[in-house]
């Protein structure tokens, strides 16, 4: 079962993208940590059986696959102050948020279902079925 929050194991496209991200949100003066970034179908169906068949709050409608996680193209960070994770600073994450769409991201701040503050992502205008169809960024 694989959740990894290392930058190298997102799509090599991606990874660089991500790594600007961080570097941007520094110069901006936050600093960043990445929490999440590629997950194994395995580890996406534990965490889609939270909240239904095992304990826990549901964190996702995403089923295996219907993740962009699942497909290396999609990473979730959160601000830091003084080392500590700032998961209410809504003020810092849009301000992040920002930063990553002017480097080409998707930030999922700005979505009116599913809203997500700590995600984004880049597709290259693939959609989930052309992943799934073994598509994958150039
Ligand atoms: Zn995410």
């Amino acid at each position: 079962m694989i959740n990894s929050r290392e930058i190298a194991d997102l799509h090599p496209k991606v990874a660089v993208l991500c790594r600007a991200f961080v570097a941007h949100c520094k110069a901006a003066g936050i600093d960043v940590l990445i929490t999440s970034t590629y997950r194994d179908a395995a580890s996406q169906a534990a965490l889609y059986a939270q909240g239904r068949t095992a304990p826990g709050a549901k964190v996702t409608n995403a089923k295996p696959g219907q993740s962009w996680h699942n497909w290396r193209v999609a990473f979730d960070f959160v601000p830091l102050l003084n080392g500590k994770a700032q998961w209410n600073d809504v003020r810092s994450f849009t301000r992040c948020g920002e930063i990553a769409e002017s480097l080409g991201l998707e930030w999922a701040g700005r979505w009116q279902s599913f809203k997500e503050l700590a995600h984004c992502q880049y597709t290259g205008g693939l959609t989930l079925a052309d992943f799934q169809a073994g598509r994958t960024l150039p």
